[in-house]
């Protein structure tokens, strides 16, 4: 017998049906969080509460196995920790490095590793990076604090991973996975990167692109007298994917406004900067890579290097920038193209 449903119930259940799309619409498009509202976790005061830190002199200029190196990593693992950002080495967060691997001049070491793992396609991974290590004391016992070198990178990577896990929380993916690879070991010949390279937690055929950034937190001296100091260096963008170069201008357009100054990148460049940073073991494998970089200045490798320094705004707009950057290649939605006559040319 088919039941006779009043009139009255009918017009109470479209009502109500319809009030609570109406409210879990606007609710959530309310509710929903924007890009920018993200990106706006990387902030000055973060940013500089973090350097404040980990530039410290109780990391004793974190020279590779040393103590100072050793706390300044405790210190980025809480960090991780607290903000509920899962490790990025089968649960660990540490990627050991044996001191026979710095033919034992150094004591042991470790690679840090934190992971957003992607929605969509996580087997595809972007590789952002920074060398958390320095080279420790001068002669007479100075501790050089590395503010610049690379302590603006390594915060911008801690903050950036904790921007990606904001968005994840938000069901905002991201699509691919993003590693937050912090090394060790750069002051004494990229070797940190080098290890992960050749040990690799994720296979290189799938890891997208490395973007590295040591050195963001200062203005160099072809800039210090200009009025417009917003600017900051991109080293290897187009070298292997002139998509990945087009992606930096498109997002800095669009969200940033720095001057992107790509001098450095020139195939005759003296300083030969594109050989000179963790990136470069990632790109010498055919992965799109580039390298941001704010140039040198009086304090490089100097105990005067030190937090108070930086400059907090341009740091945090260079920061975000990265951030824009790994968002639209960790979203787009093919994965990023190889110039054609880069596909053959790999080292090793
Ligand atoms: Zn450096």
């Amino acid at each position: 017998m088919k039941k006779i449903v009043p009139f009255s119930f009918i017009l109470t259940f479209l009502l109500f049906g319809c009030v609570n799309n109406a409210q879990n619409s606007s609710t959530s498009a309310e509710e929903k969080i924007t890009l920018e509202e993200i990106a706006e976790v990387i902030s000055e005061d973060a940013l500089s509460n973090l350097l404040h830190e980990i530039a410290s002199d109780k990391y004793e200029g974190r020279m590779t196995g040393e103590e100072g190196q050793k706390l300044a990593a405790e210190y980025i693992v809480d960090f991780y920790k607290k903000n509920e950002i899962p490790a990025g080495n089968n649960g660990e967060y540490f990627q050991p490095i044996p001191s026979s691997y710095f033919n034992n001049k150094y004591g042991d070491s470790e690679n840090i590793l934190a992971f957003i793992e992607g929605t969509e396609k996580p087997e595809e991974v972007i590789v952002i990076s920074a060398h958390y290590d320095h080279v420790g004391m001068d002669d007479e016992g100075n501790i050089i604090n590395g503010a610049d070198d690379d302590g603006s990178g390594t915060v911008a990577v801690m903050q950036m991973a904790k921007a990606f896990k904001k968005a994840k929380d938000e069901g905002m993916g991201p699509k691919r996975s993003v590693l937050f690879l912090l090394v060790t070991a750069e002051e004494i010949g990229l070797l940190g990167s080098k290890f992960y390279s050749k040990n690799p937690v994720y296979p290189l055929e799938k890891t997208v692109t490395n973007l590295n950034i040591d050195m963001i937190g200062r203005v160099d001296k072809t800039y210090e007298n200009q009025e417009d100091q917003d600017y900051l260096y991109l080293i290897g963008a187009d070298r292997i994917s002139q998509e990945l170069h087009d992606i930096c201008v498109e997002q800095n357009d669009k969200y940033i406004d720095l001057h992107l100054d790509f001098k450095y990148n020139e195939e005759d460049d003296p300083m030969n900067l594109y050989y000179r940073s963790d990136h470069y073991n990632f790109a010498k494998h055919g992965i799109p890579s580039i390298f941001f970089f704010s140039g040198l200045h009086d304090d490089y490798h100097q105990p005067t290097d030190t937090a108070d320094k930086i400059e907090y705004d341009l740091l945090t707009k260079r920061a975000q920038l990265v951030f824009y950057i790994a968002w639209e290649v960790a979203n787009k939605e093919n994965c990023l193209s190889i110039d054609e006559d880069e596909e053959s040319e790999n080292e090793e």
